[in-house]
This record gives C-alpha cells, sequence and structure tokens, in this order.
C-alpha cells in the first residue's frame, strides 16, 4: 500500500485524489506537484504578484490561499458537471512562478512562463496575483492563438487609459486592447458596476443586467459574440459581492452571489476556451476562506468547462 503524499505521487489523469482533504502538500485540489510538461492538459500556476494594485495590497498571498481553500473541496467531483475534471484532462500544479534576482516578476518573465506551457500543448490555469496577471497571460497567449476574446468577470473593467510604461491592475485591458492582443468586439466583461465612459468596443454586462436577467440568456449573449474564436476567461474576485468574498483587494458593493458567477460558467458549455485565470484573492482581508473557496470553486469550474469541450474534440 502506497502511503506517500498524494501531492508527490499522484499521477496526472487519474482522478480527483481520495486522500486526506486536511492534509498533505497543499496543491490545487490535491493534484501533483510536477515541472515536466510532457502529456499533460492543463498546468496550474501561481503568479503571486501584487505590485500592480492601486488599493489595498495582499493577492501576492492569493494562490496559497486558494490552493489551501480547495483541498476541502477536493474530495469528490465537482457538482453539477457529473464527471470529474482531473481525469477526462491530466491536470498538474507546478508551482508558482519564481521571479529571479533580476528580473522581479516583470511582464517578459510571466510571459515567458507562461508562453512555456502554451508551447508544450497544455492549457494554463493562473492564480493570482493582482489582475495585472492577466496581461502578460494574454500576451502569451495571443501570440500563440491570435487576437483573443476575453470573458471578463469583475466589477471593474479594467480599461482605464494606460500610456502603457507602467503596470496598474487597472489599466491592462485598455494596453491590450490597443496592442490588438484582445477582440474587443468578441469580448463580454460581466458584473461591471464602477463607471468607466468608454467602453472600447467591449459588451459591457452590468451588476444590474446579472440580477434580472437569467444566467442562460445571459450566456447566449456571450457565445452569440465569442464564436469558435479562442477565449481566455479572466475571473476578478471582486466580481462577486464583498458578502461573497471579502477578501479582496478593491472590493465594490452590489455584486453577483457566488451562485451567480458559478451559473453563467455552467452556461457557457462549447467555447473555444483556451486559457483561464482566477485573481485578486487577498487572504488577509477574508474571513472563514470565503472567497477562497469561491475562487476555488470557480477555477475547478473553469476546469470543467476546458474538460467539457476537451471530451467533445477526444
Ligand atoms: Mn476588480
Ligand atoms: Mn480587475
Amino acid at each position: 500500500m502506497n502511503t506517500w503524499d498524494n501531492g508527490f505521487r499522484g499521477k496526472p489523469g487519474h482522478g480527483m485524489s481520495h486522500t486526506l482533504s486536511f492534509g498533505g502538500a497543499a496543491s490545487f485540489f490535491r493534484v501533483p506537484y510536477q515541472t515536466d510538461l510532457t502529456e499533460v492538459d492543463v498546468v496550474v500556476i501561481g503568479v503571486p504578484l501584487d505590485i500592480a494594485t492601486t488599493n489595498r495590497p495582499g493577492a501576492r498571498l492569493g494562490p496559497r490561499a486558494i490552493r489551501n481553500a480547495s483541498l476541502s473541496l477536493a474530495w469528490e467531483r465537482p457538482w453539477p458537471w457529473n464527471m470529474d475534471p482531473m481525469h477526462v484532462l491530466r491536470v498538474i500544479d507546478c508551482g508558482d512562478c519564481e521571479p529571479t534576482n533580476d528580473d522581479l516578476l516583470s511582464v517578459s518573465h510571466i510571459e515567458a512562463h507562461i508562453a512555456k506551457i502554451i508551447s508544450s500543448g497544455a492549457a494554463a490555469l493562473i492564480l493570482g496575483g493582482d489582475h495585472f496577471v492577466a496581461y502578460p497571460s494574454l500576451r502569451a497567449h495571443a501570440a500563440a492563438y491570435g487576437p483573443i476574446s476575453l470573458i471578463h468577470f469583475d466589477a471593474h473593467t479594467d480599461t482605464w487609459p494606460s500610456s502603457g510604461n507602467g503596470i496598474n491592475h487597472g489599466t491592462m485591458f485598455h494596453q491590450a486592447t490597443h496592442e490588438g492582443i484582445v477582440n474587443p468586439a468578441s469580448s463580454t466583461q460581466i458584473g461591471i458596476r464602477t463607471t468607466n465612459d468608454d467602453t472600447l468596443g467591449f459588451h459591457i454586462v452590468s451588476a444590474t443586467d446579472v440580477h434580472q436577467m437569467t444566467g442562460r440568456d445571459l450566456a447566449k449573449q456571450i457565445l452569440e459574440r465569442v464564436g469558435d474564436s479562442p477565449v481566455y476567461i479572466t475571473f476578478d474576485i471582486d466580481c462577486l459581492d464583498p458578502a461573497f468574498a471579502p477578501g479582496t483587494g478593491t472590493p465594490v458593493p452590489g455584486g453577483l452571489s457566488s451562485f451567480q458567477a458559478l451559473n453563467i460558467i455552467r452556461e457557457l458549455k462549447g467555447i473555444n476556451l483556451v486559457g483561464m485565470d482566477v485573481v485578486e484573492v487577498a487572504p488577509a482581508y477574508d474571513h472563514a476562506e470565503i472567497t477562497a473557496l469561491a475562487a476555488a470553486q470557480i477555477a475547478v469550474e473553469l476546469l470543467c468547462l476546458y474538460a467539457e469541450r476537451h471530451r467533445q474534440k477526444n
């Protein structure tokens, strides 16, 4: 009988772990920690950067908090998907993007790290970090797939004007749009409840729209817009109401419940998902892991969405 920790001895594609949910190495959903990208479908990586935060810092501790919270969800297949994404997909956790001595988590550094994963043929599931990490990620994805359709969950549009020189977690989608790596005409922003007069052409589904529409009708709008273009889902946890995600740097009241967000994700089956991130979890402001649990659940359901399409193709 093998009694070694599943975080080390587990095999990619062998399904959700039946080992300790309350102990062991805190890999994402207890998938094996490994850096060998051979024959891997999805690589989970943390990017513990929060130097682009404009309000309260602390999202650098997000990856660790999400992994920790994921352990208590890792004992059974995520409801209501009726599948084990860790069985359909070979998923590994390869830890966090490490800074080097002369390059402290810069754009090119993170971009190169994610590009390495994409060029291996795997998809990346990124745990932030503040939302700025989506920018180097989008650069890496656009280099491989061309202009990306963004499905963006957030209280904020993050399209405020940028000179392109600094780093700021509220401007990177302005920058990405102007670089042509994101196509706003096929993109949607969901849960918005802050004022930004210039939409740059993104379709905005405000928090009010979410409260007044069904998840299915809303998903239909998103699906029609993206078609079969390559999609990147970026989930800023402050899309959720502070009641459901207090542990974040820039909370805004009047947001989505965890259910509303998950319900939309569940209705997006069939999209050509190529990459995903969950960002802005700042555990110092969290209580009873409310925010980290929501982030872990959202992340694993994004994996289910990816697995669904993967299963259709194979
Ligand atoms: Mn936000
Ligand atoms: Mn954001």
